[in-house]
């Protein structure tokens, strides 16, 4: 495949095979003036993913300035991969996907978009001016897009393939791209990796640590953080790390919210910092479990049911005097409200959260 061709898709097995054959070492590659384009574009790559969600498709060139492109790729991993946190791996996956899906929305070979497909384990077959493909595949591909479009039922489906147009064709190989891509990150980064990309990662840290604080220091509504009992308050906190929060503990925090008396739009909010590739999930989640969406308006899970699924922390004192976290919550707005009634100081900081 041509390198002008390979620049423009750089997450195919041949395109970190011709990396190879160029035979440009780490070293090289890391402090070369010859591949200087390269560095700055990986590091334009993985801030730009960052700060815009998107990286810019940058027109490819003769040769060397192809080379250039396709070597931005691995460095703006190995940028990721160093900064090392959740939300970018994921954000970056995202904007290389959604790179790759404009670029493949402008190719009209269908030959080279079944190529790829396989690269990326989507066995599409060319029909009807379209694409077919397998249903489990499809499914797999598509489980986090939850508009009615995109619903099996609403597919042509026939003898176990579902039949697509071109466009929602491509649509599925930018989320094939993504999985891959998150699924591959982070790299394990050696010493001279963090020795000699250290400035750009520590930019990207900055910012990395400016959006955190900025969401940390966000208003979740008429709900205070202060008066959370431990066990929601260390779900929070998982949220705003982009821990892996499990099923199970992001039903109790969504009920929780709700109950505390935030709207579905300000439960959301508070989800806002996942990734942008679970937008829809989450949407469909919390107005699922809020009854906004359903027939049923979800209870928040009680102390036992907490303490079965591991996500009670341990109680602190007031945790020995109820046996629902909301309960902890009212108590903890009774106490206050009457302290203000009084004229008492407030108890200061936030329920302790435990490891
Ligand atoms: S005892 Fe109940 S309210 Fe307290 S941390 Fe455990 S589950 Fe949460």
């Amino acid at each position: 495949m041509e390198l002008r061709i390979l620049a423009r898709y750089p997450f195919l097995k041949e395109a970190s095979e011709r990396v190879k054959t160029e035979a440009i070492g780490l070293e090289e590659l890391l402090t070369d003036r010859a591949f200087e384009r390269a560095r700055t574009v990986g590091f334009d790559r993985a801030l730009a993913a960052l700060e815009q969600g998107a990286i810019p498709d940058r027109p490819v060139g003769g040769d060397a300035d192809a080379l250039g492109e396709l070597l931005s790729y691995p460095v703006a991993r190995m940028i990721v991969s160093a900064a090392n946190d959740t939300f970018l791996t994921r954000r970056y996956a995202i904007a290389e996907a959604k790179l790759a899906h404009s670029r493949l929305l402008r190719e009209d070979d269908a030959e080279f978009l079944r190529h790829v497909a396989t690269e990326l384990g989507v066995a599409l077959t060319p029909a009807n001016g379209g694409f077919s493909l397998h249903f489990t595949d499809f499914l797999k591909f598509t489980n986090t897009m939850r508009e009615k479009e995109w619903k099996l039922i609403n597919q042509r489906v026939g003898a176990g393939v579902v039949y697509l147009p071109r466009d929602k064709s491509v649509r599925v190989l930018q989320n094939a791209v993504q999985r891959k891509i998150d699924e591959e990150l982070p790299l394990e980064v050696n010493d001279l990796v963090e020795e000699r990309l250290a400035a750009e990662v520590q930019q990207v840290k900055q910012v990395l640590r400016e959006r955190h604080a900025k969401w940390r220091a966000q208003d979740i509504g008429p709900v205070r953080i202060t008066r959370f009992p431990p066990c929601m308050y260390n779900l929070l906190a998982a949220i705003q790390n982009h821990e892996n929060v499990a099923h199970m503990g992001r039903f109790a925090i969504v009920t929780f919210l709700h109950h505390a008396g935030l709207s579905s739009e300000e439960i959301f909010r508070v989800f806002g910092d996942v990734p942008d590739f679970a937008v829809d999930v989450t949407k469909y989640q919390i107005g699922h479990i809020t009854g906004e969406t359903s027939s049923t308006e979800y209870s928040t899970p009680e102390c036992a049911t907490m303490k079965s699924y591991g996500l009670c922390p341990g109680p602190d004192a007031l945790c020995l005097t109820i046996r629902h976290p909301l309960s902890y919550y009212r108590k903890k707005v009774r106490a206050e409200n009457a302290r203000a009634a009084t004229g008492a100081p407030r108890a200061e900081g936030p329920a302790s959260p435990r490891p």
